[in-house]
């Protein structure tokens, strides 16, 4: 995984997404859910309250019928007190009568001491105990009482509230933790078939298109759908990938023989140059040496286009390395008019490996040729053979123009060449795509070292038999 959390992707989105319409809705049922429960239960109390309110006066009435009006208020407020439901009277700001709890100092200095009580029942906090309270007019008869105060201590059914609320809270959390990771891992499992599909089709290269295909067995159907869809595809890619190389071996091959006939004509009126004049001579040459360097191309192409489509065949053998080393380096001092050096090391000893023999010479003599081409001709160039361990290893070293740092794993790309201003020498830029293909094919590998203005150095190495 490249990245911890890459917010963009679908996944996350989703989970993010869906957990938080989760959270939201379990939020706010939770909110509601309290909400309703505190206004369950203060109801509950202001309707008892609303009952003794109504309630009162008459009492008081039918207690003052044989004593004072004080005192059957005083009658009436005991019995309808309980130790939660406190009562009281106030007239001209003073307690007239009282609920006998309040006589209890600290409640009774706490309560009394409220003011502004409304006459619709309200909650008020008094250091830590919660009370209903509200104040009324009391009128008995025609006579005006003054204020009736009614209080319900609620406390208890706060602190159970308040728990309740902490449980719900903590559930609702918990709730939401389960659920988004419920959301994550489902939705992680819903995305790996199409996770599966770009890591499958992220290793689908040109020459593999026919082979690919792309198997999910346990997928969504849209996904299956898509799978089926891409599986066409490639399988529209790879017809028309082999109709394209077709094509190209054709072509080449087709115009590689008029060519090389053309060329030959013209190598042979070059040759003799007697009725010739110069400019005519120049015209013969130039003509020749593309024709030359087309046939090359269309070699070349014709090379990549059977190693792509696997039609060359590779013939395997028992290769002593130093023999076929020491004849490459005859044939291209031979045609490049340049100093090759052979050195080996361990030149008493023998280098076998397993490789076409045919294809290793032309690997070499590609990279010798590049080695002339991109050097001064008064500078040498060495090949190199040693052993290290059980590989063998071929070094073509030049000191030529060298190859700019980031490029050099790029050489091998088809069609790629180093700044074409500096290439003095035509080339087609297929030569080393040619090569590590060969090479890789053989079993072996290559790699590049160079300098800028100092030289390049190609390494191919093999595992030797001996
Ligand atoms: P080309 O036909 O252009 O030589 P190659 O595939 O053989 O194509 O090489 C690709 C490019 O790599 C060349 O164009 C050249 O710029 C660079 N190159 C290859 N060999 C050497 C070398 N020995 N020294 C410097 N540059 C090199």
């Amino acid at each position: 995984m490249g990245k911890i959390l890459d917010t963009a992707s679908l996944k996350v989105r989703l989970t993010v997404g869906i957990a938080s319409m989760a959270a939201f809705g379990l939020g706010s049922l939770a909110v509601w859910t309290s909400m309703r429960m505190q206004q369950i239960l203060v109801s509950t109390h202001k309707e008892n309250m609303k009952y003794i309110a109504n309630r009162f006066p008459r009492d008081v009435e039918i207690y003052s019928e044989m004593i004072p009006l004080q005192q059957g208020a005083q009658r009436a407020i005991n019995s309808l007190s309980t130790p939660d439901k406190l009562i009281w009277i106030k007239n001209a700001g003073k307690v007239i009568a009282k609920s006998e709890a309040l006589n209890e100092v600290e409640i009774g200095n706490r309560l009394l001491a409220v003011d502004n009580v409304p006459i619709i029942p309200q909650v008020k906090d008094l250091n830590g105990s919660y009370w209903l309270m509200c104040a009324i007019p009391l009128r008995v008869g025609d006579d005006n009482l003054g204020q009736l105060y009614l209080a319900h201590n609620i406390t208890n059914d706060r602190i159970m509230f308040v728990n309740l609320i902490r449980s719900l809270a903590g559930a609702t959390v918990i709730a939401i933790a389960v659920m988004t990771t419920v959301i994550a891992i489902y939705i992680h499992r819903s995305m790996q078939p199409l996770k599966r599909i770009s890591q499958l089709t992220s290793t689908i290269s040109a020459d593999k298109l026919d082979q690919a295909h792309i198997n999910l067995k346990q997928a969504p159907s849209e996904v299956k759908e898509l799978a089926e869809t891409v599986d066409e595809m490639l399988v529209r890619l790879a017809e028309a990938w082999e109709h394209q190389r077709e094509l190209l071996s054709n072509v080449s091959h087709e115009l590689r023989t008029p060519l090389t006939i053309i060329s030959g004509y013209l190598q042979s009126i070059l040759r003799r140059e007697n009725n010739l004049s110069q400019m005519q001579i120049e015209a013969l040459t130039t003509a020749a040496s593309e024709a030359d360097r087309t046939v090359q191309l269309l070699q070349d192409l014709l090379d990549l286009a059977r190693l792509d489509s696997g039609r060359m065949q590779l013939q395997l053998e028992n290769i002593i390395l130093n023999d076929l080393i020491h004849e490459v380096v005859g044939m291209a001092k031979q045609y490049s008019n340049r100093t090759i050096d052979f050195d080996t090391k361990s030149s008493d000893r023998l280098i076998i490996i397993e490789a076409d023999n045919h294809r290793l010479k032309q690997v070499l003599l590609n990279l010798i040729d590049n080695a002339v081409k991109y050097s001064d001709p008064e500078t040498s160039i060495t090949v190199k053979l040693s052993r290290e361990n059980n590989r063998a290893v071929i070094q073509v070293c030049d000191r030529g123009v060298g190859i700019p740092l980031q490029q050099q794993n790029r050489i091998f790309e088809r069609f790629f060449r180093v700044d074409e201003a500096r290439n003095r020498a035509g080339g087609t830029g297929l030569g080393l795509s040619i090569v590590k293909t060969l090479v890789e094919r053989m079993g072996g590998s290559i790699s590049v070292r160079s300098q800028l203005n100092q030289g390049s150095t190609f390494t191919i190495c093999f595992l030797s038999v001996a």
